[in-house]
Parts: C-alpha cells; structure tokens; sequence
C-alpha cells in the first residue's frame, strides 16, 4: 500500500481540497470545493495533481464556442448579470467569469 499525501486545504487550480473521503481501487478520492461555482465533487487524488481535473464538471467541461463568447461579451457590455446569462445559455458561471470581455 502507498502511503496517501494529506493534500487537505491545498488548492488546485479551481478546486480546494476540503477533505479525504476514501480509498477506491487504490485511488484516494477527495471531497473539494469549486471555488467558480461552490459545488463540492470527489475528485481523484492523481487527477489533482495531475491537472486532469481543474474545477466542477459544469465549470471545466463545457466550453463555449467563439460566436457563444461574442453573445456573452455583448450582455456583459450591457450589463447582463451573470446569473441571468449563465441560465440563458446554460452554462456554468465560472464560464461567464472567465469571458474576458475588455
Ligand atoms: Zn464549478
């Protein structure tokens, strides 16, 4: 048996280790938090620190594309919250917040 790394309060990427849940097929999972959304997930230790897994599935898997982007850059001109862009087209906040819209 390897010995587990206590990585608890560390952050990866989006993601802040919150605590140690349990050993599956040798893989030591952790609950975290995703600091783009507040959704809490397991997530492998191997995949944090890997970087696989960077955030909550809502915020790191979708991306959006180009002509996606330029709707959003337009609501946030005009001052469209985040929320109520998030929900018009279905996508994780996280995703609006990253827009860089300047
Ligand atoms: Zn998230």
């Amino acid at each position: 048996m390897s010995k587990r790394v206590d990585i608890t309060g560390q952050i990866f990427h989006d993601l802040y280790v919150l605590e140690f849940t349990e050993n599956k097929n040798t893989h030591a999972y952790y609950k975290c938090l995703c600091m783009k959304c507040n959704e809490t997930i397991l997530v492998s230790y191997s995949n944090l620190i890997s970087g696989n897994t960077k955030s909550c599935r809502s915020c790191g898997n979708k991306r959006v594309s180009n002509g996606v982007e330029q709707d959003i850059c337009w609501e946030l001109q005009n001052k469209i919250k985040i929320c109520a862009i998030s929900e018009k087209f279905n996508i994780g906040r996280g995703i609006v917040y990253r827009i860089d819209f300047s």
